[in-house]
């Protein structure tokens, strides 16, 4: 049996795989089992930010394995504290909570905000309330998908968690009008990814931070897929220049290897948790910590959030120059970049497939949207040798 039949067999058909059986990657290239080279246009949703094998983050790793690896908390490290103290710099808050994946670290948040404003605002727990924004992606936990406006996300799986309100995204008066005595938090994506990198308006988050400070809301960003540079800032935010309350990290964190994700905000939230109230067996454990540790550090050192400002400039400009009948928009911040098709004429994964026969690995969303999400350590000649693959897939839709 061939390998993607052995797969099929026996693996839930819960996603829909691009045809290929990867063997290797370094950097941004991938290769099959054929030995076919791709371009890595996708960097797994940006977990591999640092392209794949990051010399660093391997030595890292390999080190730390043979040292010490997984640990639970039950017990202190030399790794955790810096990992941590490194992450609440950068990110400009005071503690930090680990988990592994995205969806945990969203949890973390929704229940942090919950007892937040139980103790601090006394909004008993059957009335509390979180703000969300339609189109929403968190993850795919039952309390995450309780409150998504994606039926099918929740087909079948109820009965949900109670206590989200969803509101239009990029409507900052939608917002003021949703919040009421029993308002948290507002949970927000400050670009929605799997949505279709939709960019709000201009001036959204300040106006979310006023009126979270004006009716002592938290405001909670989730930046697992938008962090960590993939728009040419630290964080989607600082576009805005504000600060959040609260800011969920994943995906890049773990330096394209290891699953790392934290939930990091201010001290006066943080300290709702005590001991026992929530955690994980891996959360925070040696290994991811020294990972975590060298993926910052790579990212600063690397200069990878100015490269990805520059080189998402120089891609977007590409990608908006192309002349085809089938590109509805280009839109995207630093490299993060969604091309939406006219389904009219073509599907988005139609185009994905075509790029894969022609060497270049992407992802469609919802059958509309094309992502373009490199490693940030991608080249100008790289994106040279991508886009002219992807101009000859967009050209050969001309009718
Ligand atoms: N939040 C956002 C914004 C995401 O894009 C994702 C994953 N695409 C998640 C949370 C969930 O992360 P994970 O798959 O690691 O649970």
């Amino acid at each position: 049996m061939d390998h993607i039949a052995l797969e099929k067999s026996v693996t839930a058909a819960n996603y829909d795989p691009l045809p290929v059986v990867l063997r290797e990657a370094k950097g941004v290239w991938a290769k099959d089992i054929e030995g076919r080279r791709y371009l890595d246009m996708m960097s797994a949703y940006s977990a591999v930010s640092l392209g794949h094998g990051h010399p660093r983050i391997l030595k890292a790793m390999m080190e730390q394995a043979s040292t010490l690896a997984v640990t639970s908390r039950a017990y202190h490290t030399e790794v955790l504290g810096p990992f941590l103290d490194r992450l609440v710099r950068v990110t400009g808050l005071d503690m930090a909570l680990p988990m592994n994946t995205g969806a945990e670290a969203v949890e973390t948040a929704i229940k942090a905000a919950r007892r937040w404003g139980y103790r601090l605002k006394n909004i008993p727990n059957n009335r509390a309330e979180i703000i969300v924004a339609e189109n929403n992606f968190h993850g795919r936990t039952t309390t995450i998908v309780g409150f998504s406006s994606d039926e099918s996300y929740r087909d079948g799986f109820g009965p949900f968690a109670g206590g989200f309100k969803l509101v239009p995204f990029g409507d900052a008066q939608a917002v003021a009008d949703a919040i009421t005595e029993n308002t948290c938090a507002v949970l927000i994506e400050p670009i929605q990814g799997e949505a279709g990198i939709v960019v709000p308006p201009d001036g959204y988050l300040r106006e979310l931070r006023a009126l979270c400070d004006r009716h002592n809301v938290l405001l909670i960003l989730d930046e697992v897929q938008s962090g960590l540079g993939r728009t040419g800032r630290w964080f989607a935010h600082q576009h805005e220049n504000i600060r959040p309350d609260g800011l969920i990290l994943g995906k890049a964190l773990g330096g394209g290897v290891y699953p790392v994700s934290a939930f990091v905000g201010t001290r006066d939230l943080m300290k709702v948790f005590d001991p026992g109230s929530h955690g994980s067996t891996f959360g925070g454990n040696a290994l991811a910590a020294r990972i975590g540790l060298e993926a910052l550090a790579v990212i600063e050192e690397e200069q990878l959030v100015e490269r990805s400002a520059e080189m998402g400039g120089y891609l977007m400009e590409r990608l908006r120059s192309m002349r085809s009948n089938i590109v509805k928009e280009v839109r995207g911040r630093g490299l993060w970049i969604g091309v939406e098709v006219d389904t009219n004429v073509v599907s988005a994964r139609a185009v994905c497939d075509a790029l894969l026969a022609d060497g270049v690995l992407s992802k469609d969303t919802h059958g509309t949207v094309l992502r373009f999400a490199p490693p940030l350590t991608i080249t100008r000649d790289e994106i040279d040798w991508g886009m002219e693959r992807i101009e000859r897939v967009f050209a050969r839709a001309i009718h």
